[in-house]
């Protein structure tokens, strides 16, 4: 215990530190900082006292702060996942606030005063949104997954084309969610070719389903061919088998009127699969869900099934999902942000990056780039963007100084300089990104 000598105490420590905290934040402060000097003297570095308490101070600001708080996408990464996937809009946040901050009738039926079902706040928007006969919603689209196999398929066999063997975000792996759904999986074709005489042979007397997933996150180019969804549902029926469709990113809009490539809607899911399955926070632009849809036969099985109690979802989700699904029903998809950030076109993000520029001042460049949509949608598809550019001796150092500060602001580095993309921020949001640019570049000119 030599070197730990003239380390302050865990109480003196916290003594100094700002009474005004909770006493238990200081001592947590206290320890975490005496800590921090004794591994810094085990390894022969200084800890003088003063250095310490400036530690413990800092460990007691990161402790004030709520730890998971509004930051500033930066990056130009529409649906980034570590950010929060899709960005609320304003009357679903309002929704959710307002669900949450009193009793609501969740699932009661205000006529008769008796129990009545949370799913009917947003039962009847997805049917007259997606032309299907019955949905529900769960906590998200894995689980969604999961249930829907369970439910549907458990104890026998489900086909899979090889070129859909997904992975999405690291745990989500097609061939183990329906492993540990209690199917058996049969893999058909290859990575870039499934004909549906592959489907056709696979079938047998314990085959449950045959399932389309998905390739979220990647896109096969070049010499590939997946069959036609609505032949492989004609192959479904003609054996007794069920089509079912895991879709992830349940887009509800037809995205070539925002310039985007087309892609499946829901819409056009619920015209070939039994029973899909679609998140709320991709392309849709709401909360974090998972929806199942489709014909009410199977949709009321899976329903009704256990596993659809535990991942059910609570009435933040629920009121945010409903706001969401109403502006969608109303013609107001462009106040979703998911939708007006897709949306947003050279010509306003040229001026919005102007504008950013100038308020950093003449360091700051205007440059062509592209955007991404990220979590798990539109593989392939980069948008073209105008980005404010700063350079920087050390750009890495300055996106580090910029996630630290209040509010953090996540940004991406091309070459020498940090890139701030406004495709993804609103317009109040640029003044708050300007200050912070400003700072991080003055403490590098400080620090260096
Ligand atoms: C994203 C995705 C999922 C997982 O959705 P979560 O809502 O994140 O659970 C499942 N399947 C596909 C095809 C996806 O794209």
């Amino acid at each position: 215990m030599e070197g730990l000598r003239g380390i302050p105490s865990v109480d003196v420590l916290a003594e100094s530190l700002d009474p005004s905290v909770p006493r238990a934040y200081r001592v947590e402060a206290a320890r975490a900082a005496q800590q921090w000097a004794r591994n810094a003297l085990r390894s022969g570095e200084p800890a003088d006292p003063s250095v310490v308490r400036e530690r413990a101070r800092m460990v007691l600001g990161r402790l004030r702060t709520p730890s998971l708080r509004p930051a500033i996408n930066a990056t130009g990464v529409v649906l980034h996942t570590g950010l929060g996937r899709a960005r609320w809009a304003r009357e679903a946040s309002r929704a959710a606030f307002e669900a949450t901050a009193s009793h609501a009738v969740l699932e009661v039926d205000p006529d008769t005063g008796s129990r009545g079902d949370r799913q009917a706040h947003v039962e009847a928007h997805l049917r007259a949104l997606v032309g299907c006969e019955a949905a529900f919603v769960v906590n998200n689209c894995a689980a969604a997954v999961l249930l829907v196999l369970s439910a549907l398929a458990r104890d026998r066999e489900v086909v899979l084309s090889r070129g859909q063997m997904v992975e999405i975000g690291g745990s989500f792996r097609m061939p183990e969610i329906v492993q540990s759904s209690g199917c058996r999986l049969v893999e058909v074709g290859c990575t870039n070719k499934t004909r549906v005489s592959d489907y056709e042979r696979a079938l047998g007397p314990n085959t449950a389903a045959l399932l389309r997933c998905h390739p979220s996150n990647f896109a096969i180019v070049g010499f590939s061919e997946e069959p036609d969804p609505r032949m492989l549902r004609e192959l479904a029926d003609r054996h007794g088998v069920l089509l079912v469709e895991d879709m992830g990113s349940g887009c509800l809009a037809d995205l070539s009127r925002l310039g985007l490539p087309k892609v499946e809607t829901m819409r056009d899911v619920a015209s070939w699969a039994h029973i899909a399955t679609a998140s709320g926070d991709k392309l849709l632009g709401g909360p974090q869900a998972g929806i199942v849809f489709g014909e009410r036969r199977w949709v009321d099985r899976a329903r009704s099934h256990p596993l659809a109690r535990a991942v059910r979802p609570d009435k933040a989700t629920l009121s945010a999902l409903e706001a969401t699904l109403r502006l969608y029903r109303e013609g107001r998809e462009t106040e979703i942000p998911t939708l007006r950030y897709l949306a947003r076109g050279e010509l306003e993000l040229k001026r919005l990056a102007r504008r950013l520029a100038r308020r950093i001042g003449p360091t700051a460049t205007v440059e062509r780039a592209e955007s991404e949509v990220g979590g798990g949608s539109l593989p392939g598809v980069s948008l073209p963007t105008w980005v404010v550019g700063v350079a920087s001796g050390d750009p890495q150092a300055v996106a580090q100084r910029l996630r630290l500060g209040e509010p953090p602001v996540f940004c991406r580095i091309r070459g020498e300089k940090v890139l701030l993309d406004p495709r993804t921020m609103e317009e109040d949001e640029l003044g708050v990104a300007a200050a912070a640019v400003i700072e991080a570049v003055a403490r590098e000119g400080a620090d260096g």
